[in-house]
């Protein structure tokens, strides 16, 4: 399998994401939580660690993707997303993760590993 497989290629766009939406600061790898991006499976662990998400950063993700598919540029999309609700929960879901310092949530905590 070459670099430039779609395979490949799909999996650096949910690495991509997986920092963007901070996905790693609900994975139950400590590597993941350590180099703050995730070092296992990604393709079991986006998705896991996705649902995780609190629900407004999900809508704030499913809005972007919309306007993705819509054709508008990311930062287009971010533009329009910033007028909704999302844009807020996405905000404060970036200072909790930043607020903690790395640490998971305790309440989201789970033993499962990604990998
Ligand atoms: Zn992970």
């Amino acid at each position: 399998m070459s670099e430039s497989s779609p395979d490949k290629k799909s999996d650096r766009a949910v690495r991509g994401w997986s920092r963007v939406l901070s996905l790693w600061h609900l994975c139950g790898n400590a590597a993941c939580i350590r180099a703050r991006a995730c070092r296992g499976n990604i393709r079991a662990c986006g998705p896991r660690t996705f649902a995780l998400l609190p629900p407004g950063v999900q809508d704030w993700f499913a809005c972007l993707l919309e306007a993705k598919d819509e054709g508008l540029s990311f930062d287009e999309a971010l533009q329009r997303i910033d007028e909704t609700p999302a844009a807020q929960a996405f905000a404060e879901w970036n200072a909790a993760v930043a607020a903690s310092g790395g640490e998971q949530p305790r309440d989201r905590r789970h033993d499962r590993r990604c990998d």
